[in-house]
C-alpha cells in the first residue's frame, strides 16, 4: 500500500489569493504553487467554482466556555460590570453552571476548538491562561505568543478555570515584550466608566503598538483616533455587544476616518455565553450590524488578525505558507460574499497544514490523497467527512455539541 501523501491541485475554483482571484491551488501540507497547472500524481479535485478562502482566525475566544449558552439575567446592561456582578452569585446557585463547570477543562476546551474548526477558523486566540490541555492535540491551531489580561473590573478576581487571576493590566502589559501581542478586555459597556478605560490605558502606558483590545464598545471617533496615534489594535466582538448592550463598536465610522484601519480592526466571536455560535455566524452579525462591505469583513477574518496577533504564516494563501485553507459554496460575487453565505453545514472543506479536518463527502478522494483516515458525522443535519481523530474526540467527549453527532463508530 502507498504511504506517501499525494499533492492536490483544486481546479475551476475561485480561490482568494493576497494576489486577487486564481483558479487552480496545488496544496501538499503547504501551499505549492497558485495559479499554475496539475502536476503529474496529484490528485486534481474539480471544485466546480467553490471558494477557497484562507483558514479563518478568530481572534478572541474563551475556549473552555462555550459549552454554557447564552447566559444574563437582565436584557440590557451599561457595563460588563453589571453583568459579571448579577452572574457571580449564580456560579454557585444555578445547577446547570455548576454542572457546566465540572465537566473536565480537556473536555470544555475541545467544545471550543470543534465550534471554531467546524465553522473554518483554523487559528483562534484564546483568552485566559495558555492551559496545559491545549499544548496537546487540538482541533484547531491556538495561539500561543500573547500576553493578556481579563480587565481592569477583574485585575484580582478570579476568571482562568484553575481560578487564576484576571492579572494587573499595568504589569501584564509592560511585561509583555513588542514583538507579542498584549490582549485585554476594555470599553466593554456604554457608560461613562466604560469609556473612560481608554484614557485609563493611556496614562498608564498600556496603550502601545502591541496592544490588542477587546471590545471597545463605548469609543468615539475621537478615542479610535487616539488608538491609531499609540499603533494599538481592536478586536471587534460584535453579538457579544449587541447581546449584552443593545449596540455595538462604531467600526464603520473608524473605517471612514483612516486608511490604515482595515489592518488594526479584526473580528473575533467571543464564547458563546455572550457571543454567536461561531464565527461564521458573527461575520453575518458584523454584516448586518454596519454597512462595511464583504471584503473588509474578510480582511477582519484574515489579513487584519494575522498582522495585529503577529502570526506570520497565517491568515493568506501563499505559496511556502501553511495549507490552511476554507472552501466554500460557489457565489457569482466572489470570495468574501460566499463567505458571509456561509454557516457551518454548508462548509465543503477545511484544511490544517494540508490535512483535511472536515469535509464534504464529494471530497473523499482528497482525505485519500492526504492519507487522512475519516469517519462519517453530521453538523447540523447534514453529513460530513471528520478526520478519525476529531470523530473520535466528539464521539468521547461528554459533553455534547448541539447539531453535531458521530455516524459512524
Ligand atoms: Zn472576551
Amino acid at each position: 500500500m502507498l504511504t506517501w501523501r499525494r499533492p492536490v491541485s483544486f481546479v475551476n475554483a475561485r480561490i482568494a489569493t493576497g494576489r486577487g482571484i486564481v483558479s487552480s491551488l496545488r496544496i501538499g501540507s503547504r501551499i505549492l504553487a497558485i495559479d499554475e497547472r496539475p502536476r503529474a500524481g496529484d490528485l486534481v479535485v474539480d471544485l466546480n467554482g467553490a471558494c477557497v478562502l484562507p483558514g479563518l482566525i478568530n481572534a478572541h475566544d474563551h475556549l473552555e466556555l462555550n459549552h454554557y449558552g447564552p447566559l444574563k439575567r437582565r436584557d440590557c446592561y451599561q457595563n460588563a460590570s453589571a453583568w459579571i456582578d448579577d452572574l457571580r452569585p449564580e456560579l454557585q446557585r444555578d445547577g446547570a453552571i455548576r454542572k457546566n463547570s465540572a465537566y473536565p477543562l480537556a473536555a470544555r476546551l475541545f467544545i471550543g476548538g470543534l465550534k471554531n474548526v467546524l465553522a473554518g477558523a483554523t487559528t483562534v486566540a484564546h483568552h485566559n491562561p495558555f492551559y496545559r490541555e491545549l499544548g496537546r492535540w487540538f482541533p484547531v491551531r491556538v495561539v500561543n505568543r500573547y500576553g493578556w489580561a481579563h480587565s481592569f473590573l477583574l485585575e484580582r478576581q478570579p476568571v482562568g478555570a484553575h481560578g487564576e487571576p484576571g492579572g494587573d493590566v499595568r504589569e501584564r502589559c509592560l511585561a509583555t515584550p513588542a514583538g507579542v501581542p498584549f490582549i485585554v478586555h476594555a470599553s466593554e459597556g456604554t457608560d461613562d466608566e466604560a469609556a473612560g478605560e481608554l484614557r485609563r490605558l493611556d496614562t498608564l502606558g498600556c496603550l502601545r503598538s502591541n496592544t490588542v483590545v477587546v471590545h471597545g464598545v463605548a469609543w468615539t471617533p475621537g478615542d479610535w483616533a487616539r488608538v491609531v496615534a499609540r499603533g494599538a489594535s481592536l478586536i471587534w466582538c460584535p453579538a457579544s455587544n449587541l447581546f449584552l448592550f443593545g449596540r455595538t463598536t462604531p467600526v464603520p465610522e473608524f473605517l471612514d476616518s483612516d486608511t490604515a484601519a482595515g489592518s488594526r480592526i479584526c473580528l473575533g466571536s467571543d464564547s458563546r455565553v455572550t457571543g454567536a455560535r461561531d464565527l461564521l455566524d458573527e461575520l453575518r452579525v458584523a454584516a448586518a450590524a454596519t454597512p462595511t462591505d464583504s471584503n473588509a469583513l474578510l480582511r477582519m477574518v484574515t489579513t487584519a488578525p494575522a498582522g495585529i496577533l503577529k502570526l506570520r504564516d497565517s491568515g493568506r494563501i501563499v505559496v511556502g505558507g501553511p495549507a490552511d485553507l476554507l472552501v466554500v459554496p460557489p457565489n457569482d460575487k466572489g470570495p468574501a460574499e460566499a463567505l458571509l453565505a456561509t454557516s457551518r453545514r454548508d462548509v465543503l472543506l477545511v484544511t490544517i497544514a494540508g490535512r483535511p479536518v472536515v469535509g464534504s463527502p464529494a471530497l473523499r478522494p482528497v482525505f485519500g490523497a492526504r492519507r487522512t483516515a475519516m469517519r462519517s458525522i453530521a453538523v447540523d443535519g447534514v453529513e460530513r467527512l471528520a478526520e478519525s481523530r476529531l470523530a473520535r474526540a466528539i464521539a468521547r467527549c461528554p459533553i455534547a455539541e448541539p447539531g453535531v453527532e458521530c455516524l459512524s463508530s
